[in-house]
């Protein structure tokens, strides 16, 4: 067992102020990664700093009609709230989908946009990993990669980020804001995670000992018609081997505004924003869906046993988008 120290915080600027120049220091919030990757090794705090008692614990509406989600909410709170399923109900949908009703009582937002990979090279210490030791090596690109990325990967990571309700907030356009000792700042999820590049250890924008405040998400009408589904290996508590998070508005016939995110595909949740393009403007039909979907899918670069993710993500875009159509119709 190795020794930490374990501190609670009740206010902001001591929050932050407990992990300036500790760069071994962790906040801690529900715990249910974070201690995980300690008893595995990958982890190895000095300090501890429990958030979960900050006044971060509150979702409200913003002047513009918005959502602004506290840090420490939890993802059993987030789903069940009123206006997150009236008015996003693919998030209420994705958080659903994710872990067990246990583990969503303890999970924060800002925990899970932070959680790691799955990939089990990096949990496993014995062997290579360039995300947990920097130049060692990717076993999983010879390896065992079956839910490994196919899209914004490179030869030095190819992991996925394993977060669902990410998946929904990138669809809606979230930003994340933060707290350090030099003062706030914001960043939107699209830009929250790094590209892989040779640098797979750098996951976030954060600055270094930034606490996670809040998760805003802005106005918007198209998100209230919206739906999650997670493609899993088993019916229940299980990671996504591929997932979407979908929104559509149809006015006269043609697709005024598209929402799409993918999840289990990229070291990121990943918004696919060339699918929407193709698909804005069209009839909302079958074969405009995979016309989109396959527009997305042209940049993925499959492994050997991975390949089977780019049938499966068509296949749930088109049926995604078509029950939403349906709904349109009725
Ligand atoms: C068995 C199992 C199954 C799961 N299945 C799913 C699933 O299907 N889908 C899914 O999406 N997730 C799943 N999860 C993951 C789960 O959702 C995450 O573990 C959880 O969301 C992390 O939240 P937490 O508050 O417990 O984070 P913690 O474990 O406390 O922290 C995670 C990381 O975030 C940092 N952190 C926490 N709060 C803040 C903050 N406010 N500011 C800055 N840094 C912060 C910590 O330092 C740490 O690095 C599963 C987990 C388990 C154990
Ligand atoms: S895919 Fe990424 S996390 Fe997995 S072994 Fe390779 S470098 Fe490590």
């Amino acid at each position: 067992m190795r020794e930490f120290v374990y501190q609670r915080a009740t206010d902001i600027s001591g929050a932050v102020a407990l992990l300036d120049g500790d760069p071994q220091a962790r906040f801690l919030g529900g715990g249910t990664n974070l201690v995980d990757l300690m008893k595995a090794g990958v982890e190895r705090p000095d300090r501890l700093v429990d958030v979960r008692e900050l006044p971060l614990g509150r979702i409200e509406t913003t002047q513009d009609g918005g959502l602004r989600i506290g840090a420490t909410v939890t993802n059993s709170e987030l789903a069940a709230h009123p206006e997150v399923r009236r008015r996003y109900p693919a998030l209420a949908q994705a958080v659903l989908a994710g872990a067990s009703g246990q583990l969503r009582n303890m999970a924060t937002v800002g925990g899970n946009l932070l959680q790691r990979t799955r990939c089990a090279y990096f949990t496993d210490t014995s062997l290579p990993c360039n995300k947990r030791s920097p130049g060692s090596g990717c076993p999983a690109v010879t390896g065992e990669h079956h839910n490994h990325a196919i899209l914004g990967a490179s030869e030095h990571c190819v992991a996925v980020h394993p977060s669902d309700m990410g998946v929904a907030l990138a669809a809606f356009d979230a930003v994340v804001s933060y707290e350090t000792t030099e003062g706030g700042g914001e960043v939107a999820l699209a830009d929250f995670y790094l590209p892989v590049g040779d640098t797979p250890h750098l996951e976030t924008a954060l600055p270094p000992g930034a606490l996670i405040t809040a998760v805003t998400l802005p106005p918007a009408q198209v998100a209230s018609h919206s739906r999650y589904r997670k493609v899993r290996e088993r019916a229940s508590y299980a990671f996504a081997i591929g997932s979407a998070a979908a929104a559509l508005d149809v006015a006269d016939g043609m697709v005024r505004e598209v929402r799409l995110a993918f999840g289990a595909v990229a070291s990121r949740p990943w918004r696919a924003r060339e699918a929407e393009r193709v698909l804005t403007g069209r009839p909302p039909e079958g074969a405009a869906f995979a016309e989109a979907a396959d527009a997305e899918l042209a940049a993925a670069r499959v492994l050997d046993q991975n390949a089977y993710k780019l049938p499966l993500m068509r296949n749930l875009v088109v049926a995604l988008l078509t029950e939403l159509a349906e709904e349109t119709d009725r």
